[in-house]
């Protein structure tokens, strides 16, 4: 068994054969998956799916990038949506210094009406970091995230990063990235932090494990992720992917 925990299956790119993407999914062995919806039309499309596929939650919330173009009726209304016994985290919400669309100080403000709203409905949080790891620690700890906890999404930073962020009561989960050869960091992360500690994802469509790099991601892939993570860390494939599935499991509550 697999969970994959972050999933972009709303995504357009999954608009012409998403059965048979499902499919190849349950035969791996993926039992449950989160669709992560980030704008409306991704947050529309997520709610649509949870009430399709049994085994699939979601987590909805606003992408930095486009912080620029939240309004408060979006966040009210992400607030209602949040209330549906199948979405069980918000976000992905955070900070991304990479693009420039929306200014940081919008980006700060965005993130942490996020993290206040996750407070209020007592949900976990999804984190979006690029290029922003010190002002997105100080963040959390400004708002006392710890209160929900979380995942540090498709992490990529140091283990150094990794400690402080599970003593602030998040996992860490780990992509596509940590099978690529050069990804030094996610191949440390892997080893050093505890298993109990880890989830996994593809954050399909985007950045496909190892054989399939820069081809289109899906959740059938999150299996190279888990066999990467067994053999850094010398273990079975049988226990990384079940203790990753457990995790996620008490993470989002479900049974
Ligand atoms: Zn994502």
């Amino acid at each position: 068994m697999l969970f994959d925990t972050h999933v972009h299956l709303n995504a357009e790119q999954f608009s012409e054969d998403l059965n048979e993407v499902i499919d190849r999914a349950r035969t791996e062995g993926v039992q449950n998956m989160v669709v992560v919806g980030f704008d409306r039309p991704t947050i529309t499309r997520a709610m649509e799916l949870i009430e399709e596929y049994d085994f699939m939650y979601a987590s909805i919330g606003w992408h930095p990038v486009d912080a620029i173009d939240m309004r408060d009726e979006d966040l009210g209304w992400i607030e209602e949506l949040a209330k549906h016994p199948k979405v069980v985290a918000i976000g992905e919400m955070g900070l991304d210094y990479y693009w420039d669309k929306s200014p940081k100080n919008v980006q700060q403000e965005v993130f942490r009406r996020q993290i206040q709203l996750a407070k209020k409905l007592k949900l976990p949080i999804v984190i979006h970091n690029r290029e922003a790891t010190a002002d997105i620690v100080t963040i959390l700890k400004e708002e006392n995230a710890a209160e929900v906890g979380g995942i540090m999404h498709c992490f990529s930073g140091s283990v150094e990063v990794a400690k402080e962020c599970v003593e602030m009561n998040f996992y860490i989960s780990l992509g596509g990235p940590v099978t690529f050869k050069n990804a030094k960091k996610p191949k440390e992360v892997a080893q050093e932090i505890p298993l109990h500690k880890l989830l996994i994802e593809t954050d399909c469509p985007y950045l496909a494990p190892h054989p399939y790099r820069g081809k289109r991601n899906e959740p059938s892939y999150v299996k190279l992720v888990a066999e990467q993570i067994a053999e850094l860390k010398g273990i079975s494939y049988e226990e990384v992917s079940q203790a990753t599935t457990e995790n996620a499991k008490i993470l989002f509550g479900i049974k």
